[in-house]
């Protein structure tokens, strides 16, 4: 179908693009029980059977208490689909959730990754897959650069702390309607997360804003991404990337607007 070579390709420009998976490779992919990491899971699967190199594909799921309803059906479909799949319960996670149930994303984000660290090993894998998407990385752009002074997205690869593992976000340049209808055509069982932080204020807002700039500009999060891709450094203001003659400057640049434009922030 045409969703689905559109879904490869674009999987497959990622992986090459940025060298995501190499030869002898075993990547887990984190599945989260919603649409993307799903989509991203059969990518890899078909991807592995045309790919010149050998890679092996597992899968697994962290519960942190937030599902809404039984894993069940997810496991079910694993064994349909003959993948490998691990899922854990992590009882560190209930506990926060029982001891601070206003925990915030950063707090969730680190117990996640300290479970997932653990499962790779434990599954042999040297290679995490995640499911973000375009949408996320066009929304972590804007976020970073509207409330945090950064003008800094997402990782498409990136390493663990001790190097132990390559964490790579193959569906960069998929967006969320892709991942959907690909997940709806698939039937595949989508296991809604309950968590009352996901539709945070910022979040909601800039999904506000990309949906109704879309409606003239369709092609928005494909100018963001492709921005992304190609930085003018001498058009923007950070000193270490100027050239001498244009105020460049070995020290770091300050680390917000404040501290370049005081009065204006105070006004
Ligand atoms: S939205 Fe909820 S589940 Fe996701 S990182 Fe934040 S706290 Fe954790």
């Amino acid at each position: 179908m045409d969703l689905e070579k559109t879904l490869l390709r674009k999987v497959g420009q990622a992986i090459e693009r940025f060298d995501m998976i190499r030869d002898g490779d075993r990547v887990a992919v984190g599945l989260s029980g919603g649409k993307d990491s799903v989509a991203l899971l059969e990518a890899l699967l078909l991807l592995q059977k045309r790919a010149p190199i050998h890679f092996e594909v597992c899968a697994f799921t962290v519960e942190q208490g937030k599902f809404l309803a039984p894993i069940a059906p997810f496991g079910d479909y694993m064994k349909e689909r003959g993948v490998e799949w691990l899922y854990v319960r992590d009882e560190p996670s209930f506990k926060l959730i029982e001891e601070q149930p206003d925990h915030g994303c950063d707090m969730c984000s680190r117990f996640r990754r300290r479970a997932v660290y653990e499962i790779g090993k434990q599954m042999g894998a040297n290679v995490i897959a995640l499911g973000h998407t375009a949408d996320d990385f066009c929304e972590s752009l804007l976020r970073n650069a509207m409330y945090t002074g950064r003008l800094s997205a997402l990782p498409a690869v990136t390493w663990s702390a001790k190097k132990d593992f390559r964490l790579i976000r193959p569906l960069v340049f998929v967006t969320e309607e892709i991942t959907r209808n690909y997940a709806a055509a698939l039937t595949a069982p989508v296991i809604p997360c309950g968590c009352s932080q996901k539709t945070g204020t910022v979040r909601r807002t800039l999904r506000d804003i990309f949906g109704e700039l879309e409606k003239e500009h369709p092609y928005l999060k494909e100018n963001l991404l492709s921005a992304m891709g190609n930085i003018q450094t001498d058009r923007l203001l950070d000193p270490r990337y100027l050239p001498a003659d244009a105020g460049g400057r070995a020290e770091p640049a300050p680390s917000n607007g404040a501290e370049l434009f005081p009065v204006v922030m105070e006004l």
